[in-house]
C-alpha cells in the first residue's frame, strides 16, 4: 500500500504516519526527518539544506526528489510506504509520478489533513521531539509521562528550531503558495482522501482507516 500524507505544517502528518506505519508494517518516509538528519550529520546536502530550513523555506526540488528516489528503491518499500511531507510542490509530484512509473508502483490514496490555522499554530508551538529517538509529543495534546523526558526512551525533549512564530508564518506561506495546489493535482486523479484533522489523534486515525477501506 503506497500512501501520501498531505497537509500544512502541524496538521498531524508525522503523528498519523507513525500510527499507520505500525498498523500496516510499511515504512514512514519523512523528508523533513531525513533532511534534519543530514543537517545534524553536516553532510554536503545537509549543509545546503540548512539555510532553507532555518528560514522556513522549502529546500530545492532537485535535492528532495533525489533523496526520495533513492529511498523508494530500498527493500523495505516493497510492500508499501507512507510519504510524509513529500511531495510539497507540483514539480515534486511530477517527479514522484515518474519514479513510481519506473518502479511499477501505484499510489492508493493521498490523505489530506484539514486543520484550522489557529490549531496549526497551537500544535506547532507546543510540539516537542525526543533528541534520542525522534518521538513527537505535544505539551497539551499528547504530553510525555514526565515533563521534558521521552516516555519511550527517557531522552531529552526539545523544540525544533523552526517551530517558532516567525518561521511558522513563513512555512505557512510556503504551504499556501507551493503545496496547496497539490490538493487539486490529486483530486483530479481521484486519489484525494480529505480528512477532518481537527479531531483527536485517535479519531483522525480512525477516519483515515475508514476512508482507506472505502477507497
Ligand atoms: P506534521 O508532521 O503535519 O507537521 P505532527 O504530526 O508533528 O504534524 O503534529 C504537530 C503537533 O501536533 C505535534 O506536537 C503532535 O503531537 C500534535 N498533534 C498531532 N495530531 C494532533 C491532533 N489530532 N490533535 C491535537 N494535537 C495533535
Ligand atoms: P512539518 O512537520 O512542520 O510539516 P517537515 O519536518 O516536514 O515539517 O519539514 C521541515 C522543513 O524541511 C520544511 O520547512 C522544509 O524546509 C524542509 N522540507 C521537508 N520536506 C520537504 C520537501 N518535500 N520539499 C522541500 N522542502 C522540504
Ligand atoms: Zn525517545
Amino acid at each position: 500500500m503506497n500512501l501520501i500524507l498531505l497537509g500544512p505544517p502541524g496538521a498531524g502528518k508525522g503523528t498519523q504516519s507513525v500510527l499507520l506505519e505500525k498498523r500496516f508494517a510499511i515504512p514512514q518516509i519523512s523528508t523533513g526527518d531525513m533532511l534534519r538528519a543530514a543537517v545534524t550529520a553536516a553532510t554536503p546536502m545537509g549543509v545546503k539544506a540548512k539555510g532553507f530550513m532555518d528560514a522556513g523555506d522549502l529546500v530545492p526540488d532537485e535535492v528532495v526528489v533525489g533523496i526520495v528516489r533513492e529511498r523508494l528503491q530500498q527493500s523495505d518499500c516493497v510492500s508499501g510506504f507512507i510519504l510524509d511531507g513529500f511531495p510539497r510542490t507540483v514539480p515534486q509530484a511530477d517527479a514522484l509520478d515518474e519514479s513510481l512509473a519506473q518502479l511499477k508502483k501505484k499510489l492508493v490514496a493521498v490523505v489530506s489533513l484539514q486543520v484550522d490555522i489557529d490549531a496549526l499554530v497551537e500544535r506547532l508551538t507546543g510540539r516537542r521531539a525526543c533528541m534520542n529517538c525522534g518521538k513527537v509529543y505535544h505539551l497539551k495534546f499528547d504530553p510525555p509521562a514526565a515533563d521534558g523526558t521521552c516516555t519511550a526512551c527517557s531522552g531529552k525533549l526539545v523544540q525544533r528550531d523552526d517551530d517558532h512564530e516567525d518561521t511558522i508564518r513563513r512555512r505557512m506561506d510556503a504551504y499556501h503558495q507551493q503545496t496547496a495546489p497539490l490538493e487539486d493535482y490529486y483530486r483530479r486523479t481521484g486519489l484525494l482522501l480529505s480528512i477532518d484533522g481537527m479531531a483527536s489523534i485517535e479519531n483522525v486515525q480512525q477516519a483515515i482507516l475508514s476512508g482507506l477501506q472505502a477507497s
